[in-house]
């Protein structure tokens, strides 16, 4: 699988995340799915729900996804993915996020470091849920000014 996430999606997710720093930020990841890949269409960011711990966890509410899933849905879309900050540490899934995660999605995580975007990669839960395996993340250049409609 291929998550492909435009430049201007990229970077609306960067300046959250990089907002959150140091704490945790998070959000979801709406699109279509076509074939081999996915096409991000539409960033939702949250604000992390954790109570305690949000400069090493984040929590998506069951009230937060369900509205973007019926934002989603509105628009003939779908939640394929949830994206998240590691502040001072690499972009490598933690035993939290092994835990936590379910199969299907995509989860985008971003390393943060001292308040700058040192690395961002994908991952997708195995079925078995014993592992992560890294997902292609594919993020095309900004369509010339011309071709956009407005
Ligand atoms: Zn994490």
């Amino acid at each position: 699988m291929i998550l492909r996430v435009r430049a201007a999606e990229i970077r609306q997710i960067q300046l959250q995340l990089v907002r959150a720093y140091p704490e945790e930020g998070c959000g979801v990841l709406i699109g279509r799915e076509k074939g081999e890949t996915r096409d991000v269409e539409r960033v939702l960011g949250f604000e992390n729900q954790d109570a305690a711990e949000r400069h090493r966890r984040y929590l998506i509410s069951p009230e937060q996804f369900l509205a973007a899933d019926r934002t989603a849905r509105g628009e003939g879309l779908d939640v394929m993915g949830i994206f998240h900050s590691h502040p001072d540490h690499p972009a490598d899934p933690s035993s939290f996020d092994l835990e936590h995660a379910w199969p299907y999605y995509s989860y985008l995580i971003l390393s943060v470091s001292n308040g700058i975007v040192a690395e961002q990669r994908s991952w997708r839960l195995r079925e078995d849920r014993s592992r992560f395996d890294p997902e292609e993340l594919e993020i095309p250049s900004d369509p010339a000014s011309h071709a956009v409609g407005a």
